[in-house]
């Protein structure tokens, strides 16, 4: 389960700003610990689909119904090269991110991709406490 509130925001990058060694960041809730999301372009991340082997599929189900990822449609042709949990218009992935302070977890998520010729995007959703 996640906690209700987003600790970061949401938000959308150019590939330059992280680069240019731009990270995103936020403080742990419970202790105080900055919280460091670096996003390496077209390395970071790895699938929502694979959220499913770790905690079982209630972690995506949420996601979806929270509106944080999308179900891609199956009919949209824009659509026809993406996996099943998209942002807009692009694969949705996740990295999981330890607390250095306490023993807490928290999930990112976002996506990157070149939508258009010369317009690349990182569309960053935002943290969430996993509370387990
Ligand atoms: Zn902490």
């Amino acid at each position: 389960m996640l906690s209700n509130q987003n600790l970061a925001g949401y938000a959308t990058f150019s590939f330059d700003y992280f680069l240019n060694g731009g990270i995103i960041s936020c403080t742990c809730p419970d202790c105080g610990s900055d919280i460091r999301l670096p996003i390496r372009i077209y390395q970071s991340g790895k699938l929502v689909e694979g959220l499913a082997d770790v905690y079982g599929p209630q972690l995506i189900d949420e996601l979806v119904e929270k509106r944080i990822v999308n179900i891609k449609d199956e009919t949209s042709s824009v659509h026809s090269n993406l996996r099943k949990y998209i942002l807009w218009n692009m694969d949705a992935r996740y990295e999981l991110i330890s607390c250095k302070g306490c023993n807490n977890l928290f999930l990112s998520v976002f996506g990157m991709a070149e939508l258009q010729p010369g317009r690349e995007e990182v569309q960053f959703k935002g943290i969430w406490k996993i509370i387990r």
